[in-house]
C-alpha cells in the first residue's frame, strides 16, 4: 500500500516527462485514443514470474519492458527474493544509467528507464523472523539462503532499507492518522526546487544523479559528521558505493528540512536507512 501511494507524493510530471512516458506506453498500445497523454506518474508492479525480456524489454520486434513502462514513475517488486536471480541482476545497469539497451537480431534499441525502485520482502521464508508475537519456524540456513537471493551489489544500489513491523490489532481497525499525501508532496516539490537551483550550472536534476565530483562540491560535511560516517563505514563494512549513497540521501534529508548544509543528524538518519547492511547477510 505504501509503494502504491508513492506516485502521489512525487511532483507532477513536466511536459517533457509527460511526453516521454506517454510515448513509451503508446508503443504497447496502452493509451486510449480519448486520452493519449499519461497524466499521472506510472506505477508498475510486475509479478515475480516476469522474464528478463518482460522486465527489461525485448522480443522479436524489441518492445519496452516493465522498467521502461515505469520511466518517470515507480517500479514495485513485491516479494523480491522470489524473483529469479538473473532477472534481478540485469536491473543493475539500468538502475545506474537510467536507460536500457536491448540487443536483438533486428538491431540495438535504447529505451529510457529512470524509475524509482521499491521492493518488499519478508525477513525469512515464513515471514515471522523477529516478530514478537509469532514464532519463526525457519532454520538459520533457510533464512540465510532466502536472504542471499538478493546480491550485495543489488542491495548496494538501494538507498533506503526500512524495517516495517507487523501491525497491532488496534492499529488495523483504527482510522489512519498522519499527514495527507498533498502536504508531503508540497515538501517534496520544495526539495526538488532546491535541487534544481543548486544544479542549474551542473546539468543535473536531482541529488540521485550526483557523481563523485558533485558530491565533493555539494555535499561538504563538517568534522563531526565525517567522524560519524567513518565509524559507520568501519562498523558495517560499507562499500564505497554505499558511502556515496549515504551522502546523497543525507543531502536529500537536508533538502526536505530546507537546510542549507548537511548536518550530523542528516548523516545519522541516512546511515539508519542502511538497515540491511547492518545484518549478517
Ligand atoms: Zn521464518
Amino acid at each position: 500500500m505504501l509503494a502504491k501511494r508513492l506516485p502521489g507524493i512525487l511532483p507532477p510530471m513536466s511536459v517533457e516527462e509527460t511526453l516521454e512516458t506517454s510515448r513509451i506506453h503508446s508503443i504497447l498500445g496502452l493509451l486510449s485514443p480519448s486520452s493519449p497523454l499519461m497524466k499521472t506518474r506510472p506505477f508498475r508492479a510486475p509479478h515475480h514470474t516476469v522474464s528478463d525480456a518482460g522486465l527489461l524489454g525485448g522480443g522479436a520486434n524489441p518492445a519496452p519492458g516493465e522498467i521502461s513502462l515505469a520511466h518517470n514513475g515507480v517500479l514495485f517488486l513485491d516479494e523480491l527474493p522470489e524473483f529469479k536471480r538473473n532477472v534481478l541482476e540485469v536491473l543493475r545497469q539500468p538502475l545506474e544509467n537510467g536507460a536500457v539497451s536491448v540487443c536483438r537480431a533486428a538491431g540495438s534499441f535504447n529505451f529510457p528507464s529512470r524509475f524509482i525502485l521499491v521492493a518488499a520482502m519478508n525477513p525469512c521464508p515464513c515471514g515471522h523472523y523477529g516478530d514478537q508475537r509469532r514464532v519463526c519456524r525457519c532454520t538459520p540456513p533457510q533464512v540465510q539462503k532466502y536472504r542471499a537471493k538478493i546480491s550485495g551489489p543489488l542491495l548496494d544500489r538501494i538507498d533506503l532499507h526500512v524495517e516495517v513491523g507487523s501491525l497491532e490489532e488496534n492499529e488495523l481497525v483504527s482510522a489512519p492518522t498522519g499527514e495527507p499525501s498533498a502536504k508531503i508532496r508540497d515538501r517534496v516539490i520544495g526539495a526538488r526546487a532546491a535541487q534544481r537551483a543548486r544544479f542549474k550550472d551542473a546539468k543535473l536534476h536531482s541529488n540521485s544523479q550526483m557523481e563523485p565530483a558533485h558530491l565533493q562540491k555539494f555535499c561538504a560535511i563538517d568534522r563531526k559528521s565525517e567522524t560519524l560516517l567513518r565509524h559507520a563505514i568501519r562498523e558495517f563494512n560499507l562499500s564505497a558505493r554505499a558511502y556515496d549513497r549515504i551522502l546523497r540521501v543525507a543531502r536529500t534529508i537536508a533538502d526536505l528540512a530546507f537546510a542549507e548544509t548537511i548536518a550530523e543528524q542528516h548523516i545519522f538518519e541516512a546511515i539508519n536507512y542502511r538497515a540491511l547492511d547492518k545484518r549478517l547477510w
